[in-house]
């Protein structure tokens, strides 16, 4: 018998695709932040779809206050559609929960998720609910449509050899705090499609160990990271800031010659925010193997 632990998430989902009927003609997915629905050429917009799960214990710990799973739960939803260069627009709400679980921390989670709904201009349009067995652990599934103009769509496997790769924000440390709070990088995103649109992008869930691998890889390309000019977070060193997860900052990548102009422009616009470069794509075969970071499934050591 072959399990879960032994081929990993990547390899899991490769073998599971064929299995299912597919779009003929996807715009982009599986296998991007989120998948992409062409309705037709008249229209300017295209279609994001994107599902996620919070489970206890996995993603947050037992006794978090309900208002920050809420947060997250909506938040991680709205990073992918950042990293496709659009906003969201509908999310559907699955709770699979203990039959103990207080009223109270349920109210709090639907907070949690009003504040990020708000503060992204999304709304709540369904769900369902189920208990789970006694002992199971409370799971949180938000699945979501969204919107992007056609002209700012960024994928993950348009990156050319030569790119340089960029990141926003600060890497590493995320938990125990940042990953119940962080603010998805739809605006600045928005800012990028617009003024400097990256030749590819996907936001930084897994780590960069692994995040950066899956965006070199779906463009046909190697990498070599500048280990040194990591932008780490404050009490981090490198290794945190390669393997650490959940940072939720966007990865991109651009053509080298507009580096220079997209940080100028950038420092005017996003004081606050530091934008890295943190390396450059290169050939197949010619970078740096980096294999590490977040794992659903982990090998046992
Ligand atoms: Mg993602």
């Amino acid at each position: 018998m072959t399990t879960l632990r032994d081929i990993g998430e990547d390899a899991l989902i490769a073998r599971l695709i064929p299995f299912v009927p597919r779009d003929p003609q996807p715009a982009a997915g599986p296998g991007d932040d989120c998948a992409v629905i062409d309705p037709g050429p008249e229209y300017d917009t295209l279609q994001l779809l994107k599902t996620d799960v919070l489970v206890e214990q996995v993603h947050f710990l037992s006794g978090t206050p309900g208002r920050w799973v809420g947060w997250k739960a909506v938040a991680r939803v709205i990073s992918d559609f950042a990293a496709m260069g659009g906003q969201p627009e509908r999310i559907l709400v699955t709770l699979a929960l203990p039959t103990e679980t207080a009223v109270e921390w349920v109210e709090d989670l639907y907070r949690g998720m009003s504040d990020c709904l708000l503060a992204f201009g999304a709304v709540l349009a369904g769900g369902e609910t189920s208990r789970v067995p006694p002992g199971s652990a409370p799971v949180i599934s938000v699945s979501a449509t969204g919107r992007v103009h056609r002209d700012h769509l960024v994928l993950r496997s348009t990156a050319q050899a030569g790119h340089a790769l960029l990141v926003t924000g600060l890497l590493g440390g995320s938990f125990p705090d940042k990953h119940l709070h962080f603010t998805p990088r739809v605006h600045e995103a928005r800012w990028l499609t617009t003024h400097f649109k990256p030749s590819a992008m996907i936001d930084l869930s897994d780590g960069l160990a692994r995040d950066l691998p899956r965006l070199a890889e779906a463009s046909g390309c190697g990498f070599v990271l500048d280990e040194a000019c990591l932008p780490c977070a404050p009490g981090c060193r490198t290794p945190q800031a390669i393997e650490d997860g959940e940072d939720y900052e966007l990865l991109f990548t651009i053509d080298p010659g507009r580096v220079a102009g997209l940080l100028d422009a950038w420092r005017v616009d996003f004081p606050a925010l530091p934008l890295t470069v943190i390396g450059r794509l290169v050939h197949v075969g010619a970078g740096n193997p980096l294999r590490r970071g977040w794992e659903h499934f982990p090998p046992q050591s």
